[in-house]
């Protein structure tokens, strides 16, 4: 599965949830990236470099990580990936990264919600735990990323029907319900 959104929709939280539900491992390209900064490893020092404007960390960082990634023991018999990918080439690569393996994806999760709602949550969110990527200009620099390329990202999905949308806005408990359900649905027609 995947979990897509725009920064400040919820899919951080919502993806830990699903995994503690489900029993499937999620795995978020965010985190890895700030687990990395906060150790101090070169990957950590290079990606920082990206994360602090709110640019994506490059494909040759971010692809490999990923594919590292999925091929540990946890996540063979299934994953929830949060925040990959992010492009149309990021999908290529997941796209060859799954098929070497036999591997297909078969759920693709899109949160919504508006620019004003998610500006408002990611300003509330840098008070609460001082995210370095968490100011006014760099989350619209994030926002208008989103838009320009990772909406693309979407289309591709849904052009493989695959995709499954679930409105972020409303109190975190509710957007689980109405993501469970969504699941369930989509596992049930697949
Ligand atoms: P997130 O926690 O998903 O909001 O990701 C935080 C930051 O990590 C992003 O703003 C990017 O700098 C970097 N990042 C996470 N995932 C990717 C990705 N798939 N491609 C490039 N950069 C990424």
């Amino acid at each position: 599965m995947l979990i897509i959104g725009p920064p400040g929709s919820g899919k951080g939280t919502q993806a830990e949830r699903i995994s503690a539900r489900l029993g499937v491992v999620a795995i978020s390209t965010g985190d890895i990236f700030r687990a990395n900064v906060k150790g101090e490893t070169a990957l950590g020092l290079e990606a920082r470099k990206y994360m602090d404007n709110g640019d994506f960390v490059p494909d040759s960082v971010t692809n490999k990580m990923v594919r590292e990634r999925l091929q540990q023991q946890d996540a063979l018999e299934g994953f929830l990936l949060d925040g990959y990918p992010r492009t149309t080439a990021q999908v290529q690569e997941l796209d060859d990264i799954l098929a070497a393996e036999d591997r297909k994806l078969d759920v693709v999760l899109q949160l919504t919600a508006d620019d004003a709602e998610l500006v408002k949550r990611l300003l509330g969110r840098a008070k609460d735990d001082g995210r370095s990527d968490d100011n006014e200009t760099v989350i619209r620099h994030r926002l208008d990323l989103y838009h320009e390329q990772t909406e693309a990202v979407v289309g591709k999905y849904a052009d493989r029907g695959i995709l499954t949308q679930v409105d972020g806005i409303g109190a975190m408990d509710v957007v689980t319900d109405r993501v469970l359900r969504a699941i369930e649905k989509a596992r049930a027609a697949y």
